[in-house]
């Protein structure tokens, strides 16, 4: 292995140690930072995943490494790393010693623009980087009603945190498809639409307007759009996204363990038709929408690992993509206060899904199709494995 590559793994390890364990900081450090300037600031869509909520008190959304991954920013006050600032200059720290300095995640150019109807075309469609953009037509969930929402989710409670303070509600399709068509012109190429459940599953509506909103500012037929919904009762409601225009669809199993999904993701068991449902429902849209084009996500740290790992490889032999985002048990989720698994349990479990993606013949354009976060680890791994980041270019000039 090159010491270019030895040395980008390192720097991969301390991003999943900084996603787990979160970054202390002061918030005034960011007094003197062009935030909502030149930098992008954090928007909070659906979840909030600082350890501790912030209310009226804007964050970068992330920084980059000295050779170009991107981290992004989880605030945890109790973090041994830690962000500072010496002589001008912002550092990410261990135990108090500047391990690198950090260049913050400049500001897409729409984040500055209006939809028509005044709206800040950065509370529509969060950019992800990449070219990928993320729309949270709903910020809350309806499976909250009857007490049956996710134990590790905390969307209601982001909601009720940073609605009325971020100027954050329902998203209509104009404003989507006028924003998408902004960032498009800017370079975006991608765009996921997700949210929580609304009442009586009347989501499939919502998504059809969004697509014919964004096909008609745009002017595209093919956007590149993931729909990320829930397993609906009738499959045949998947055809629908299908036949609108989305090239992908997501839908999250959350936990592979039967047993450990019905007690953490009541709402989807009892509401939705259980796991079984969940598992036919993504293999009928690997029907519908082909190998490679569906994706299905599991909350890393729930169950054991070979459990997750189990799903992944399952998942994968059906054509589905499922990936894994690492727990951090946030404010306002019933499991605030409980712990994450260690950094390195993390790292082996990306490593050993990235290896399932190879084996099963996964490209990164398709992963990045399907997926709403273009900077995962696994798609780190694709981006070092295949020398993809800018850094190796800078090499060979
Ligand atoms: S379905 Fe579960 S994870 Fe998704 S928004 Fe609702 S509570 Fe959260």
């Amino acid at each position: 292995m090159s010491n270019l590559k030895v040395t980008l793994y390192k720097e991969l390890e301390l991003k999943i140690s900084t996603q787990v364990e979160g970054i202390s900081f002061d918030p005034l450090i960011f007094k003197y930072l062009d935030l909502g300037g030149r930098y992008q600031e954090d928007i909070h869509i659906c979840f909030e995943h600082a350890y501790e909520t912030h209310a009226g008190i804007k964050f970068p959304v992330g920084f980059l490494s000295p050779h170009g991954l991107k981290f992004n920013l989880r605030w945890d006050r109790r973090s041994s790393y830690s962000l500072i600032l010496e002589k001008g200059t912002y550092h990410l720290a261990h135990h108090g010693e500047p391990i690198f300095p950090v260049e913050f995640l400049d500001r897409p150019e729409y984040y500055a623009e209006k939809t028509s109807d005044g709206t800040n075309m950065a509370n529509i469609a969060v950019y992800a980087r990449e070219g990928a953009l993320a729309v949270a037509y709903s910020n809350e969930c309806a499976l909250k009603e009857k007490d049956h929402d996710c134990k590790f989710c905390n969307i209601n409670a982001t909601k009720d945190t940073y609605g009325d303070v971020e100027g954050i509600g329902w998203k209509y399709p104009k404003q989507v498809g006028e924003t998408v068509a902004a960032a498009y012109k800017n370079g975006a190429r991608h765009l996921t639409i997700t949210g929580g459940f609304v009442a009586e599953r009347r989501e499939v509506e919502y998504y059809l307007d969004v697509a014919d909103a964004i096909k008609e500012h745009t002017g595209l037929e093919d956007f590149n759009g993931t729909a990320c919904v829930g397993a609906p009762h009738d499959l045949s409601i998947i055809d629908k996204y299908k036949e609108a225009g989305y090239r992908t669809i997501a839908t999250n199993i959350e936990i592979w363990d039967k047993n450990i999904f019905k007690a953490l993701c009541p709402g989807k068991e009892l509401q939705c038709g259980g796991w079984e449902h969940w598992v036919k429902a993504l293999e009928y849209e690997v029907e519908v929408f082909g190998r490679g084009r569906v994706r299905s996500n599991i909350v890393a740290g729930l169950e054991p690992k070979d459990s997750t790992l189990e799903g992944v490889e399952y998942l994968a032999s059906k054509g589905v993509i499922a990936t894994a985002t690492s727990w951090n048990p946030n404010p306002g989720s019933a499991l605030e206060g409980h712990r994450s698994p260690e950094p390195a349990w993390h790292y082996d479990l990306f490593k050993k899904i990235a290896a399932i993606y190879r084996k099963y013949g996964f490209t990164y354009e398709q992963i990045y199709d399907c997926t709403a976060n273009p900077t995962s680890i696994y798609q780190d791994i694709y981006r070092i494995e295949d020398e993809r980041l800018p850094v190796f270019k800078a090499k060979v000039a």
